[in-house]
């Protein structure tokens, strides 16, 4: 999907940001799409690499279907070369892999194990594009919604095209979108594309968004910038739009960094939350206060979360606030099914 043909059998990849202009036999970037003879092919449809249940808190998305069991999908392969990768061992493989997972088989497994849901995740969906549309649309005829956690690489046309099917979107930032530290540690050239496809799945109405920043001690710690980044979302995205500060951990090969600093994610949160976001969490802190949704105007715990768990709810059936009120955004409804520890199926 999502190709031109151009002469001596050259294709132009349109689906990501990279736009791969890829010669007769060769591979995109990313290594799974590759041109045979000019024409474009997927070679990861249906391979999953790795298929789970999660809660739906873990991708994270805190305003959308609270307490939601999702089956978790993905292949190998990214379109980013991020050195601090905590799925590194299937976002970078090189080899073809993966176990055949059609997506008949997908929405099969994910209603034998209870889900509501399905989501695009572990590595980069937008490259596996074709195998995701598919198990998408199925996915909706029988009821269930989808979800992507993206780097928000993509390009419009990707977004436009899988918006009939997209519910939820987690757009993964790091460093603040810091357009050097993105070149530096994830060989990303420019971070303006992520803004435009952010654009373009607000314009789509139906696309709940949830946005995410990795804070990477030293080199993406700038609070000055997390405040930059909070402003854009709320001038373009919105107030209401939940903003994770999520903590680094030393992984791949950023190995002698370490853990952020608790006080750098408070910062980060003051920061983010004096920009005039209403909903800001601290992700990959279980037990920290950050985790849990306070109402806006009173200041009322509204859900008290420990990790990817929700320990109390406390909204009225109207999703507002018990004490003042007041409404609080959130798409869905509360779900019982995802409060269980997540499981991998392989
Ligand atoms: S999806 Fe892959 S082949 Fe297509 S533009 Fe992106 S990196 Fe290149």
């Amino acid at each position: 999907m999502l190709y031109e043909k151009l002469q001596d059998k050259k294709v132009n990849c349109c689906l990501c940001a990279r736009k791969c202009l890829i010669n007769d036999g060769g591979t995109g970037f990313c290594l799974v799409r590759k041109n045979e003879g000019g024409t474009l092919f997927s070679l990861n449809y249906a391979r999953a690499i790795s298929a789970a249940i999660d809660p739906v808190e873990k991708k994270p998305l805190f305003h959308f279907n609270p307490g939601a069991s999702v089956m978790s999908i993905a292949t190998i392969g990214c379109n980013f070369r991020c050195q601090f990768c905590d799925n590194w061992m299937i976002s970078q493989e090189k080899k073809m892999s993966g176990k055949h997972f059609p997506p008949e088989e997908v929405i099969k497994a994910a209603r034998d194990n209870g889900c509501e849901g399905i989501s695009y995740t572990y590595t980069e969906p937008t490259i596996f594009f074709e195998y995701a549309y598919d198990t998408a649309k199925l996915a909706h005829q029988v009821g269930f919604f989808n979800t992507f956690v993206t780097n928000g690489y993509m390009t419009p046309e990707a977004v436009k095209t899988i918006s009939p099917y997209l519910d939820a979107a987690t757009v993964d930032f790091k460093g603040g979108a810091d357009p050097e530290f993105y070149k530096t540690f994830s060989a990303v050239p420019s971070v303006a594309p992520i803004f435009e496809a952010l654009k373009e799945m607000r314009r789509r109405n139906n696309i709940h968004i949830e946005i995410t920043n990795l804070i990477v001690p030293k080199s993406g710690d700038s609070i000055e910038r997390i405040k930059e980044l909070a402003v854009w979302i709320r001038d373009g995205i919105g107030k209401d739009t939940p903003f994770h500060l999520l903590r680094f951990h030393p992984d791949y090969e950023l190995t002698t960094i370490p853990a952020t600093p608790v006080e750098t994610l408070e910062k980060a949160y003051v920061a983010a939350k004096d920009a005039g976001l209403n909903y800001v969490y601290v992700g990959n802190m279980p037990g920290h206060p950050a985790e849990n949704t306070y109402c806006p105007e009173c200041n009322e715990i509204l859900i008290k979360r420990y990790n990817f768990m929700i320990t109390r709810w406390n909204l009225t059936k109207d999703m507002r606030c018990p004490v003042c009120g007041h409404e609080i955004p959130i798409k869905g409804k509360l779900h019982a099914s995802g409060q269980s520890y997540p499981y991998a199926l392989f």
